[in-house]
C-alpha cells in the first residue's frame, strides 16, 4: 500500500481508541466539558447502562453557534492557546479530541445557548459532521449533548463491551469519582427510569460530608480522620480511614491532584507504604484525598484520557504524600473518652453505635443480638492530662484478654495484639537505629531446608545480620542459626526460619531502599507475632499493667500489626445500662 494522509473521520476515530475505551469514559469527558463551562449543575441521563444512549446536560456558559462545529473538530479547543498556557493548564481538558473522538463512534447530537443567545442551536451527525450547519432549537442556557448508538461503526470495539449492568458500574463510578472532585456543582444521575443518585451542591462542611458518605460509604467518615497538611507548596486534604476500616478491594480510593482524579504509580506507593505498617498485604486502605500545587509542578499532558500527571519534583510529592498519612495515623492513640452508646432496652438487643467527635471517631459492627463495644474513639495527639488512659489492670480472662479499669470504666485488651503491636513498633526503632539487639543461642539451631532456600539464606546473611539474625549455612540443605533477638531467643527457632528465608529472598530482590525496609519490616512483624504472649499463658498483674503502659506509648496502639483493633472501651454508664441501673 503506498503512504497516504488518513481521512478525518479515521483519524479521529483512531483518537477514539484511546480517549473513549468505554461509555463510562465518554461520560467522563462530557461532564468534564461540563465542568470547565463553568456549570453549577449537570445532570447525566443513560440507557442501558450507556450503550444505547447517553445524555449530559449542563447549564454552563454554552457554545455559540459559530463554535459548534468547530468544538467537534480535531485538535480545536478553547482552553489553551500556546505552550505556556499547557505549561499551566487549569482546565480538565486541554486536547480538543474528545467531542470529535465521541463523535467520530457514535451517533452524536450537541445543542448548546449562550448567555446572550435568544434560543440554542443544535447539530447532529453519525460518524461525522454532517454538511450542513447548526439549526435553530429550544435549549436553556447551557449545553445537552447526546450519544447514542456507541461504537455502532467500529463493531471490533463495541465487541470489547461488556454486559449493560458492567458499563453501567464504570460510569456510575466515573461520575461519583467527578462529583468528590467539585463539591460546588450538583451532579444527578438516572438509569432509564431509575434515578441512581441526585447530589445537591454543598457549600459548607456538613453538605460536603453528607455528598462523602452518598458516594463513598455511609461509615467511612464514622471511621476516618481528616488531613490537612501544607509543606513546600504543596498541600495535601481529605479524609483516611482508620486502617480498621480498611477494604477486601481497592474500591474506596480517590485521590485527586488538583482537581483531577488520577492514577499514579507514585502516589498509590506511597499510600501503600503508609499505611504497610498497620494494615494486612490482602487488605486495602480508604481514603478521599486532594493534592494541591502550583500547576507548573506537573504535567498533565501524559495520556489522552488525562488520568495521569508526571511530576516535575516526584521524589519530593512521593515523601511528602508518605510522611503526612503515616504522621497522621502514628499520632492515632488511645484518648481516655469514648463517644459510642449502647442503646438497651429491657431485655432487649443491644447495639453499640459510634458517634464522632474531633478527630476521634469510633465504630462499631453491629451484630444481631450481641453486646458488642466499640474500639474506643481515637485522637491524634497523647492526651496530656490523663497519664494512664488504659488504667490499672484488674484479672485476665481466659488467658486472652485483659481486664483493666480506668477513669471511664472497663477496658478490655486484647493481649496478643497488643503486645504484637507493642513489640513490632520497638523493634522497628531498633532497626531504624541501626541497633538491632542479637543474642547468642546457647546451643545453635539446625534447620533443614531446600537447596535454594539454603542458598538465599547463605545470600542474604548480612541482611539479615542488621534485624539481629545470625544464620550461616551448614550444609547442602542445612542451615545453622546462631543468634536471634532476644526477644526469640526463648522461642522456636525453626518455623521462623522458614518464614525468614522467604522474605530475605524478597529483599534481595527488592533494589529501592523503601521496598527493601518493607521486606525487613515484614520479617519484623512475623518476629513480633511470634515473640507475642501467646493466648492462655498467665501474667502476672504488674506484666499487665506493664503491657497497658507500653501500649500508651507505642505508635499505632490501638491496632494490630493487620489492622484490627487491640483494645475496647465499656463506659460506666453503658455498664449501667446494660444493668437498667440510674433510670
Ligand atoms: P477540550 O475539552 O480538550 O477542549 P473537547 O473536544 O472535549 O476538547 O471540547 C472541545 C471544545 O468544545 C472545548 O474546548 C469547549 O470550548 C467546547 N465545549 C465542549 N463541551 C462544552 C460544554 N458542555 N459547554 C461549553 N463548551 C463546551
Ligand atoms: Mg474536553
Amino acid at each position: 500500500m503506498p503512504i497516504r494522509v488518513l481521512p478525518d473521520t479515521l483519524i479521529n476515530q483512531i483518537a477514539a481508541g484511546e480517549v473513549v475505551e468505554r461509555p463510562a469514559a465518554v461520560v467522563k469527558e462530557l461532564v468534564e466539558n461540563s465542568i470547565d463551562a463553568g456549570a453549577t449543575r449537570i445532570e447525566v441521563a443513560v440507557e442501558q447502562g450507556g450503550l444505547g444512549a447517553i445524555v449530559v446536560r449542563d447549564d454552563g456558559h454554552g457554545i455559540p453557534p459559530a463554535e459548534i462545529a468547530l468544538a467537534l473538530t480535531r485538535h480545536a479547543t478553547s482552553k489553551i492557546g500556546s505552550l505556556d498556557d499547557l505549561e499551566r493548564v487549569g482546565t480538565l481538558g486541554f486536547r480538543g479530541e474528545a467531542l470529535p473522538s465521541i463523535l467520530s463512534v457514535s451517533r452524536l447530537s450537541l445543542s448548546s445557548r449562550t448567555r446572550g443567545e435568544a434560543h440554542g442551536w443544535r447539530v447532529a451527525g453519525d460518524g461525522a459532521l454532517p454538511a450542513t450547519g447548526p439549526e435553530p432549537a429550544a435549549h436553556l442556557p447551557g449545553t445537552t449533548i447526546e450519544v447514542r448508538d456507541l461504537f455502532f461503526n467500529t463493531p471490533a470495539r463495541r465487541k470489547f463491551l461488556r454486559s449493560e449492568s458492567t458499563e453501567f458500574r464504570h460510569l456510575d463510578t466515573a461520575i461519583r469519582r467527578i462529583a468528590l472532585a467539585r463539591f460546588d456543582v450538583a451532579f444527578r444521575l438516572t438509569h432509564g427510569t431509575r434515578g441512581v443518585f441526585d447530589l445537591p451542591a454543598a457549600s459548607d462542611g456538613r453538605g460536603r460530608d453528607a455528598r462523602v458518605a452518598r458516594v463513598t460509604d455511609p461509615a467511612f467518615l464514622d471511621n476516618a480522620l481528616r488531613i490537612d497538611e501544607e509543606r513546600l507548596g504543596l498541600r495535601l486534604h481529605g479524609w483516611i480511614a482508620l486502617p480498621s476500616f480498611s477494604r477486601a478491594q481497592a474500591d474506596l480510593q480517590y485521590l485527586y491532584v488538583n482537581g483531577r482524579a488520577v492514577r499514579d504509580k507514585l502516589l498509590s506507593h506511597a499510600l501503600r507504604r503508609a499505611y504497610a505498617d498497620a494494615l494486612h498485604g490482602s487488605r486495602y486502605p480508604a481514603y478521599v484525598l486532594y493534592l494541591e500545587m502550583d500547576p507548573a509542578r506537573i504535567d498533565v499532558n501524559v495520556h489522552p484520557a488525562k488520568t495521569e500527571v508526571r511530576f516535575r519534583d516526584s521524589a519530593m510529592v512521593h515523601d511528602f504524600l508518605f510522611g503526612a498519612i503515616h504522621q497522621a495515623l502514628r499520632r492515632v492513640r488511645p484518648e481516655p473518652a469514648t463517644h459510642h452508646q449502647v442503646n438497651l432496652e429491657p431485655g432487649a438487643t443491644a447495639v453499640a453505635e459510634s458517634r464522632q467527635s474531633g478527630f476521634g471517631y469510633a465504630a462499631a459492627p453491629r451484630v444481631g443480638s450481641q453486646l458488642l463495644a466499640a474500639p474506643m474513639a481515637w485522637r491524634p495527639e497523647p492526651t496530656p492530662a490523663t497519664p494512664q488512659p488504659l488504667g490499672r489492670a484488674l484479672a485476665q480472662l481466659n488467658g486472652i484478654f485483659i481486664l483493666a479499669q480506668n477513669e471511664l470504666g472497663l477496658v478490655l485488651v486484647d493481649m496478643h495484639a497488643a503486645h504484637e503491636r507493642v513489640l513490632y513498633e520497638r523493634m522497628k526503632q531498633q532497626l531504624a537505629a541501626g541497633d538491632m539487639p542479637s543474642q547468642q543461642l546457647l546451643v545453635p539451631v539446625s534447620v533443614t531446608v531446600r537447596e535454594d532456600e539454603a542458598d538465599q539464606a547463605e545470600n542474604a546473611q548480612s541482611r539479615l545480620r542488621a534485624l539481629g539474625i545470625e544464620i550461616e549455612r551448614a550444609g547442602l540443605t542445612t542451615v545453622r542459626v546462631r543468634a536471634v533477638p532476644p526477644l526469640l531467643a526463648g522461642g522456636d527457632v525453626a518455623t521462623l526460619v522458614s518464614g525468614l528465608l522467604g522474605a530475605a529472598a524478597e529483599q534481595d530482590s527488592r533494589q529501592h531502599f523503601s521496598e527493601v525496609r518493607e521486606a525487613q519490616e515484614r520479617v519484623l512483624a512475623d518476629m513480633a507475632c511470634r515473640a507475642a504472649v501467646r493466648a492462655g499463658r498467665q501474667l502476672t498483674l504488674a506484666e499487665m499493667d506493664g503491657l497497658l503502659r507500653d501500649m500508651e506509648h507505642t505508635d499505632l496502639a490501638g491496632q494490630c500489626n493487620h489492622g484490627r483493633p487491640t483494645w475496647v472501651q465499656f463506659r460506666h454508664d453503658e455498664l449501667d445500662r446494660l444493668f437498667l441501673r440510674g433510670r
